[in-house]
């Protein structure tokens, strides 16, 4: 199991498994991407980077090296074979949530997320999920695939009943998804807005974020593979994670990433802040 392998340290992280509360597990998969593959090597790249940012948050006032997180690294994935990939992160996540640990997962595309929840629906029966999202990824199917990046919420719905998902940031997607999108939880377009009602509705149960980082304006980050103008900026993420700080989150993951769609690396370093912000945000609870 990836719980056996030697950690990754970085600054700020550096933490045993066992000693750890909170545990970041890359996923390089892409294998359903339908416009432009390369989140595989999200997790590669962030974690080069991720050295290069500092460790302490002045927006949290707050320090990596204050808690105990372990990076375990990538989980192995049979390229060719979506199913059995899926198959495979679901039982490395159950694994580590039955030693009662935090999870931030590191894709890859967004489809990773289903086995993910699905694990995570399995210990904590009523899971809220905060879905952050340029598209609404409800889909019954694309391109005949029921297995997709943009049916990942969809599927989710065999695992967590919709009226406990709320999507936020939504400004893509059919008329179909924007119909259904009316019965979830929450929907709301374009914005974060809602999302203190939200906190508030779901008060003390245990949650589950899933950023698809292209929820950001792609003049923010434009290294992802369906980038969608009309996105929030980054200030707007961290009031979000501000809204969101005493919430009861148990896992999280950050989607999407396409590192070398973006030259400039800019992208690749949203994506590392945005990491360090989550990080804090999932140890902010001491439970
Ligand atoms: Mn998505
Ligand atoms: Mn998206």
């Amino acid at each position: 199991m990836l719980k056996n392998k030697t950690p990754f340290i970085h600054e700020g992280i550096k933490s045993s498994y066992i000693e750890s509360d909170t545990i970041i597990i890359g996923m390089p998969f892409d294998a359903t991407s339908s416009y432009r593959p390369g989140s595989r090597f999200g997790p590669q790249c962030i974690r080069n980077e991720f050295d290069c940012l500092e460790t302490y948050s002045p927006y949290r006032d707050k320090d990596l090296t204050d808690y105990r997180i372990c990076d375990i690294g990538d989980i192995e994935l049979p390229p060719g074979n979506t199913e059995k990939a899926l198959d495979i992160i679901e039982k490395e996540l159950k694994s580590v949530l039955d030693d009662n640990k935090k999870i931030i997962s590191i894709g890859g595309e967004h489809l990773i997320s289903y086995p993910a929840i699905k694990s995570f629906s399995e210990k904590y029966n009523d899971l809220c999920i905060l879905h952050f999202d340029a598209h609404a990824d409800l889909r019954d199917d694309y391109l005949d695939e029921k297995l997709s990046h943009a049916t990942v919420i969809r599927r989710i719905f065999d695992c967590v009943s919709k009226d406990r998902i709320y999507q936020f940031g939504i400004r893509s997607g059919t008329k179909e998804e924007f119909e259904l999108g009316k019965t979830m939880g929450g929907f709301y377009k374009y914005s974060l807005d809602g999302l203190q009602e939200v906190i508030e509705a779901v008060a003390n149960r245990p949650v589950y974020l899933t950023i698809d980082l292209d929820i950001l304006d792609p003049s923010v980050l434009p290294g992802t593979g369906t980038p969608e103008p009309g996105g929030i900026s980054f200030n707007d993420l961290l009031e979000a994670f501000n809204i969101m700080k005493d919430i009861n989150l148990k896992g999280a993951d950050i989607v999407e990433l396409s590192p070398h769609y973006d030259k400039s690396g800019v992208s690749t370093v949203v994506a590392c802040k945005v990491l360090r912000e989550l990080l804090l945000l999932i140890n902010n609870r001491n439970c």
